[in-house]
C-alpha cells in the first residue's frame, strides 16, 4: 500500500514537472516568435495535462507509473552524469595566414592595376574562383538577390561610421606608466569593456600564430606585420536573435554592420584608455585587423571554432561579433583548454553545413589539424554566395543550435551537451524536431521597406 501511494505520487511529481516544463518552453518561444516550436509544443502540453489528469483520478495502472519512475531517474541519471568527453588539441601551425588571401583583401584588388596582377601572378590557383565572385553585383549593391535600399543603406552608413574609428586604432601613449595592480587593472578592464556593451572578455598572451604575415587591406597593403605587444585583450558583443532569424537577408548585414560598430567603439576605448595609463595598446577593428580574432578569442577562453570556423561562444553560440586589443600592459591571463565538447556536437550536428546556400562547410567528420579551422570552409563560395544575394548571409549562425538566446531553458539543453555524448545526441534530435532541421526563412518586418519585396 506504501509502494502504491509511493509511485503514484512520483509519478504525479514527473507528469507535473513534465507539463510546466513543457509550458515554460512555450512561453519562452511565444517570446522568441518560433512559430514551429509553438505549434509543436501545445499537443505535447494537451497530452501531459490529459495524462496528469488521469493519473490524479487513480485510473493509470501501478505498472505504468512504476515504468515512468524508473524511465525519470535512468533518464535523469544519464542526463547528470559526465562521460565521453575527449581531450581535443591542435597543432600550432608555424606558417602564418597572408591576410592578402582573405576575401575582402582580393575583393578590393581593381582588374588592371599592378597590385591585382601581382597578386594573381603570386596566386594562379586564386584568379579563376575570384573571377566568379566579380561577376556577381557585390556586397550591398543594386542587383543583388536581396537588395533593399533601406536596409543596404543602413548598413553603409554603418560601414562608413566604423571608417571614422580607423584613425584612432593607434597612438602614442601619453605618460609614464602609474604604478597600479595588475589584478585591479585586469579586472577593471574586464567589468568596464563588460559596462560598455560587451558579452565576455577573456585576455591570453599575444603569440606568433595569432598574427597574419602581411596586412591585405588599407594603405599598409603588403606589408610585413611586426606587432611587439605581449597581451591581448579579447571580447565579443552579441549579434540579435531576432535580425539572425531574416538571415540571409538585409538584416542581417545590418546588424553585423552594427555589432562591428560597437565592438570597435568598444575597442578604441579601452585601447585609449591603456595608452592613458602610460602604456601601448592598438585596438583591432572592422577592416584594420593585424590578427585573426577568433583565434586569439579562442585562445582567452572565450569560446570554440566550429565547423562554420566561427567562434562558438558558451551563451551565444556563434552570434557575436568579436573585438580585440593588443598591448604590453602586463595582463593576468586566464588561458582555459578548448571546450572538446563543442567540437564534439559539431561533428554529429552538421545544420551549419545542411542549411548553407552555397554548400560551402564541410558536412563530412574530417577535420584539419590547424588551430584556426578546425574543419575547412571553402571561403570563395561564401564569399561568391554573399556577392550575389548582397548581404554577408549568416545563414549557418542563424540555424545554429547553439544560437539560442541566452535564458534558463536553452542554458539547460548548452549545459546538458556539455555533459556527455547521449545528451548531445538528444540535444540535436529535441532541435531539429521544435526547430526543424531546415528552419524555414523568416519574413522580414514590415519597418524594414516591404516595398522592395525582400
Ligand atoms: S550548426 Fe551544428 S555543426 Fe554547425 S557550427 Fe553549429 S553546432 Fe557546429
Ligand atoms: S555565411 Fe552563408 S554562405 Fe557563408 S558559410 Fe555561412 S551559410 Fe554558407
Amino acid at each position: 500500500m506504501i509502494m502504491t501511494e509511493f509511485f503514484y505520487i512520483i509519478s504525479q511529481f514527473i507528469l507535473l514537472f513534465t507539463t510546466l516544463f513543457l509550458l515554460l518552453f512555450l512561453i519562452y518561444s511565444v517570446i522568441e516568435n518560433e512559430k514551429n516550436v509553438i505549434k509543436r509544443t501545445i499537443p505535447l502540453i494537451v497530452l501531459f495535462g490529459l495524462l496528469l489528469s488521469i493519473n490524479s483520478l487513480g485510473f493509470t495502472p501501478g505498472l505504468l507509473q512504476i515504468t515512468l519512475t524508473i524511465l525519470f531517474v535512468v533518464g535523469l541519471f544519464v542526463v547528470v552524469i559526465s562521460f565521453g568527453n575527449k581531450n581535443i588539441s591542435y597543432k600550432i601551425s608555424e606558417n602564418k595566414f597572408d591576410e592578402r588571401d582573405i576575401m575582402f583583401s582580393r575583393m578590393e584588388l581593381v582588374p588592371g592595376t599592378e597590385k591585382f596582377d601581382n597578386y594573381y601572378r603570386r596566386k594562379p590557383q586564386n584568379r579563376q574562383k575570384d573571377n566568379l565572385f566579380r561577376k556577381e553585383p557585390g556586397l550591398l549593391n543594386i542587383g543583388s538577390k536581396f537588395y533593399n535600399p533601406l536596409l543596404f543603406n543602413a548598413a553603409a552608413a554603418t560601414f562608413s561610421t566604423v571608417d571614422l574609428l580607423q584613425p584612432l586604432v593607434e597612438g602614442d601613449h601619453v605618460k609614464l606608466p602609474d604604478n597600479i595592480n595588475i589584478a585591479e587593472l585586469t579586472s577593471f578592464i574586464k567589468s568596464w569593456t563588460i559596462k560598455l556593451g560587451a558579452v565576455d572578455v577573456g585576455f591570453t598572451l599575444l603569440q606568433p600564430h595569432h598574427l597574419y604575415s602581411h596586412t591585405g587591406r588599407g594603405e599598409k597593403y603588403g606589408e610585413e606585420i611586426v606587432l611587439n605587444h605581449k597581451f591581448a585583450i579579447a571580447f565579443t558583443v552579441e549579434m540579435n536573435h531576432e535580425s539572425l532569424s531574416f538571415s540571409p537577408k538585409g538584416p542581417i548585414i545590418m546588424e553585423s554592420s552594427q555589432q562591428y560598430l560597437n565592438a570597435g567603439t568598444i575597442a578604441v576605448q579601452v585601447a585609449q584608455f591603456i595608452r592613458n595609463i602610460g602604456f601601448d595598446a592598438r585596438a583591432h577593428i572592422d577592416a584594420n585587423y593585424k590578427l585573426i580574432c577568433p583565434i586569439v578569442a579562442q585562445d582567452a577562453g572565450l569560446g570554440t571554432i566550429g565547423r562554420m570556423g566561427l567562434l562558438l561562444t558558451p551563451k551565444l553560440g556563434a552570434r557575436v561579433r568579436i573585438g580585440v586589443i593588443t598591448t604590453n600592459l602586463n595582463l593576468e591571463i586566464n588561458q582555459k583548454p578548448i571546450d572538446s565538447t563543442v567540437i564534439q556536437f559539431c561533428e554529429i550536428c552538421k545544420k551549419c553545413a545542411v542549411n548553407c546556400p552555397a554548400n560551402a562547410i564541410l558536412h563530412d567528420s574530417e577535420k584539419n589539424e590547424s588551430i584556426w579551422q578546425p574543419w575547412k570552409i571553402n571561403h570563395e563560395k561564401c564569399f561568391t554566395y554573399w556577392c550575389k544575394v548582397g548581404t554577408d548571409c549568416g545563414r549557418c549562425i542563424s540555424v545554429c543550435p547553439y544560437s539560442h538566446p541566452d535564458n534558463f531553458i536553452h542554458n539547460i539543453i548548452r549545459w546538458m551537451i556539455k555533459q556527455n555524448p547521449v545528451n548531445r545526441w538528444l540535444a540535436l534530435k529535441l532541435d531539429n524536431f521544435f526547430y526543424n532541421d531546415k528552419p524555414a526563412l523568416k519574413p522580414i518586418k514590415s519597418w524594414m521597406g516591404l516595398q522592395s519585396g525582400k
